[in-house]
């Protein structure tokens, strides 16, 4: 059903709350507004059939589909999700498509786009809009493109590389956010942030002529981020006076843990089932 405003209901995330609600490590966002129903990442692939029929989300609804970056538990529901409404729109990066890898402890792992999914992709031949800058989605509802690094503090968040030896670092140019435009200020969606929350802000701040952000929700990636990075990204979340802000999925725990101790009541736990109002 929509609603008057803007309803961000949490699909897929490393969390779940409620009854018969699935978790994974992944992330789906779904946005609804009077006019249209928007899919921000399909999550793994695993929680998302799963969770729309258990939230009662019919996926008849959804005009379109953005995808943050190419990673697997961002994309990988899109093979289900393009099976069901095969006309959908779809933004994303190009290099969202390449090939990429995670390392740890000398061993790589692919961690791109599944290739039964990168397929379905290729196959399509329309109704893809390939976002290498600012996209209006939907009526006041847009995707940044990529999204310049200035902060000097940020990075990735991660070892990830474009080949499995590790000698080529992926800059995971593909990755960008969401920004919805409300009466009450700009609301943000991060897929994982792997640009950096703050330089993603600053970029979106830019394409608004610095129009107040009311709310963020989405994956932050500081789970091996240094403190100082941590405590930077407190102090432009504090500057920007951001009301409600709902950390999620590739946070981290110990940086969710700082986010809520610094930020108190506007700082809000986030699971799968979550619906916040707008
Ligand atoms: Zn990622
Ligand atoms: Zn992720």
């Amino acid at each position: 059903m929509k609603g008057a405003g803007v309803t961000i209901t949490v699909l897929a995330e490393n969390m779940a709350q409620g009854m018969g609600l699935l978790g994974e490590h992944g992330l789906s966002l779904w946005i609804e507004t009077p006019e249209t129903c928007v899919l921000f990442d399909t999550g793994q692939g695993l929680a998302l059939p799963h969770n729309a029929e258990a939230l009662g989300l019919d996926m008849e609804c959804v005009d379109a589909i953005v995808l943050s970056h190419g990673h697997y538990d961002h994309t990988g529901g899109l093979h289900y999700a393009l099976s069901e409404i095969p006309h959908v729109r779809l933004f994303l990066h190009p290099s969202a498509l390449a090939s990429r890898f995670g390392r740890r402890e000398g061993i790589s792992r692919e961690i791109g786009m599944p290739a039964h999914v990168r397929g379905a992709v290729e196959e399509r031949r329309t109704s893809i809009t390939w976002t290498r800058g600012p996209t209006e989605v939907a009526s006041g509802m847009f995707v940044t493109g990529p999204i310049p690094r200035r902060s000097g503090f940020e990075d990735t968040g991660g070892p990830f590389f474009l080949d499995a030896d590790g000698t080529v670092p992926d800059p995971i140019e593909d990755d960008q956010a969401m920004w919805i435009e409300t009466p009450g200020g700009v609301v943000v969606l991060l897929g994982c942030a792997h640009s950096g929350v703050v330089n993603t802000l600053d970029h979106i701040q830019q394409q608004t002529g610095r129009k107040p952000i009311r709310a963020i929700v989405g994956g932050m990636h500081l789970g091996s981020a240094s403190d100082e990075r941590v405590s930077r990204t407190i102090e432009s979340l504090s500057q920007l006076g951001i009301d409600g802000i709902w950390p999620c999925h590739c946070t981290g725990a110990t940086a969710t843990a700082q986010l809520m101790a610094a930020l108190g009541d506007r700082c809000h736990p986030c699971s799968v089932g979550k619906r916040i109002e707008f």
